[in-house]
């Protein structure tokens, strides 16, 4: 994976000449979608993590444990797994040796391999976790994985999947080919390596000296990595419901938060079987420039994608939908733009997030002035929008979770102001 390079142009107030937005969009390579990697191949002796409560009752079933005691050991497994963080089956001393053994012979508790680790002096750190391949000939996977911490709160950015089956012209993660939909089991197990690697776990060694979330750590999750989470729906839907049971790693749903470029018949499912917070990838306020930022956009274009956000269940002024929208130099920073996304979604109790684009080798956009974004989010909170830039330092640039870089260079302060910019939810 190539490290890019973040919004340095702006932080350092370089003038760039600004350059009209038909010479600077790149035309669409490849079409809207590439076709994702769908083998699984279980290994031998699979992981429990990611397995739902059901899941684990018919496991239980095959390992003839009786019926009436099926419910009792899911729950001791559940707690044991998601609440203690248990690594071995030795640890779960509250299930009998017996069973224990024959869970031993057949399942594994493992988690993604973490490759590198990187821990800034702030307590930024970021993993670099590899997945096998899943089928014959298939090398090994990295996805990153990062824990930003701020006063009160401490976010994970998770991915969805490895690459992207999508072609955004201005995201890097768009331009990698292989594309492989994460396991519930990888999704959960970049929350339960985090949690390992904190020392986050209940009963083990809480951390947090301010008390939020009753001394956790990890107290938020956005769904912002690799990947369009809506295009794994499946497993995301497993995953994302199994952090948020509150007898096990018991993050509400309010502070998860999935973002999706736009696939529409799934965002109002998204909704009524997940529950999360949605963050929607708009980007542009004219179709023609969607088409071009989103290719998706061509098969659901705004329109219907903000049907869909107006029908996203459980909406309200309390619980808005996070619009976010990143800003390209000459594209569509205009201030027509600005106004045209505040009459654009009038009536969708909403926030905005102004992302500065963060450039990456060969990417063909830059990412606007620092003045212009102050313009442009100036007319967004005039219309009533609180802070559309989340900090005032993180405004200079930003590193989105979809935008991490690789593993081997450290985080600069500049990327840790981008990250703690991006720890978007409330
Ligand atoms: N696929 C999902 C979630 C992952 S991307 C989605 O598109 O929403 C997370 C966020 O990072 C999205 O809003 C995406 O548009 C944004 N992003 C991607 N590349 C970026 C870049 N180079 N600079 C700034 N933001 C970027
Ligand atoms: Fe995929 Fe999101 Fe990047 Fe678009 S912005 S290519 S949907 S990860």
């Amino acid at each position: 994976m190539v490290w890019r390079t973040i919004c340095a142009g702006a932080l350092a107030g370089l003038s760039i000449v600004r350059m009209t937005a038909s010479a600077r969009i790149p035309e669409l390579i490849g079409g809207i979608e590439k076709m994702p990697l769908e083998h699984y191949v279980a290994p031998a002796r699979p992981p429990l993590v990611g397995m739902t409560r059901p899941q684990l009752a018919d496991m239980l079933s095959e390992l003839e444990v009786p019926a009436a005691q099926r419910a009792m050991r899911v729950q001791q497994l559940w707690h044991w797994i998601y609440l203690r963080g248990a690594q071995t089956f030795d640890e779960m001393t509250s299930v009998s040796k017996e069973l224990r053994g024959a869970l031993d012979a057949r399942y594994t508790l493992a988690r993604p391999v973490v490759a590198t680790e990187q821990v800034s002096v702030d307590g930024t750190r970021k993993w670099l976790l590899r997945l096998p391949g899943q089928h014959a000939g298939e090398g090994a996977h990295d996805i990153e994985c990062v824990y930003i911490p701020e006063a009160g709160r401490g976010t994970l950015c998770v991915s969805s999947q490895v690459g992207c089956t999508l072609n955004c012209s201005f995201c890097h993660t768009g331009t990698q080919q292989l594309v492989r939909n994460l396991t519930a089991e990888e999704i959960v197990g970049q929350i339960l390596v985090a949690r390992d690697q904190l020392g986050d776990w209940s009963a083990r060694t809480p951390q947090r000296s301010d008390g939020a979330d009753g001394g956790r750590l990890i107290t938020n999750i956005v769904m912002m990595g690799m990947g369009e989470p809506l295009y794994n729906f499946d497993a995301v839907h497993d995953a994302l419901l199994i952090v948020a049971d509150g007898d096990g790693i018991g993050i509400s749903k309010r502070k998860i938060t999935l973002s999706t470029s736009g696939v529409v018949p799934n965002i109002v499912r998204a909704g009524a079987e997940i529950g999360v917070m949605l963050a929607v990838s708009l980007h542009a306020v004219r179709d023609d420039l969607r088409d071009r930022l989103v290719p998706l956009n061509r098969k659901y274009p705004i329109s219907e994608l903000l049907a869909a956000c107006r029908g996203y269940p459980g909406l309200s002024n309390a619980r808005r939908i996070t619009f976010e929208y990143v800003m390209l130099k000459g594209v569509n920073d205009s201030l027509a733009d600005a106004k045209a996304l505040v009459r654009l979604l009038k009536g969708i109790p909403a926030k905005i997030n102004l992302i500065p684009f963060n450039p990456w080798p060969g990417s063909a956009y830059e990412c606007s002035d620092w003045e212009q974004i102050e313009k442009f989010s100036e007319i967004i909170f005039n219309a009533g929008y609180a802070s559309p830039v989340r900090t005032p330092r993180g405004r200079d640039i930003l590193a989105a979770c979809g935008q991490l870089k690789s593993a081997t260079e450290k985080l600069s302060a500049r990327e840790r102001l981008a990250l703690r910019a991006m720890a978007m939810t409330d």
